[in-house]
């Protein structure tokens, strides 16, 4: 398959902008940005359900979007879309029950189909990509949020040479306070700015 050589659009990274993405225009479409989770409101729900006192700051994801067009060798043409995102996104281990920042790389790729018929008949069994219907003002922002809640694991776990093997949840029987302390220190989420910061100080 040869890609189509086409004039390429700089996506806008303002949440407006996300939320109405011309796939249509015959244009490709180029964008990367920072958005808080505080902006995907479905992620905060699913945050909440498990954090109701979780605290948002400034934590958030980092996206990337790319877009190409396939020419197919008997004629015709697909035009593909690649949705990068890297986050930390708070979660409850289920073998110690201590909240804990997982990392979550996700890469998808999608076929943009013209109608919902075409979309509803793409093979499930395909690992490679998925189809969406194309739009004039595709929900990009809709779809972070999909792959977001795709992607979650169902039973998150520590890594067992983080997680405290010793605290074992007992239903009904709250894990010690010392057990507590001791996790925490551990845990302690080293800020990996901390020595530049003090670098800068220092010059
Ligand atoms: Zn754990």
């Amino acid at each position: 398959m040869t890609q189509k050589n086409m004039p390429v659009k700089e996506l806008n990274a303002s949440l407006s902008s996300l939320s109405q993405v011309d796939f249509k225009s015959g244009q490709l479409v180029h964008g990367k940005g920072f958005l808080k989770l505080t902006e995907l409101p479905r992620i905060v729900d699913e945050i909440k359900k498990r954090f109701a006192e979780y605290e948002f700051s400034e934590q958030g994801l980092m996206w990337e979007l790319h877009s190409w067009i396939d020419e197919l060798p008997g004629g015709g043409q697909l035009y593909r879309i690649q949705l990068i995102l890297d986050l930390a996104y708070p979660l409850e281990c289920q073998r110690c029950l201590q909240a804990f920042s997982d990392e979550l790389h996700i890469d998808s790729q999608f076929v943009m189909k013209e109608s919902l018929e075409e979309v509803d008949n793409f093979p499930l069994d395909n690992d490679d990509e998925d189809a969406l219907l194309t739009s004039h003002q595709f929900q990009l922002l809709e779809l972070i949020e999909d792959e977001i809640l795709l992607n979650l694991p169902l039973i998150p776990k520590h890594p067992p040479e983080v997680c405290d093997s010793k605290m074992i949840y007992i239903p009904g029987i709250a894990p010690s306070r010392e057990g507590n302390v001791r996790h925490e220190e551990e845990n302690e989420p080293k800020n990996p700015f901390a020595s530049l910061k003090k670098l800068k100080f220092d010059a």
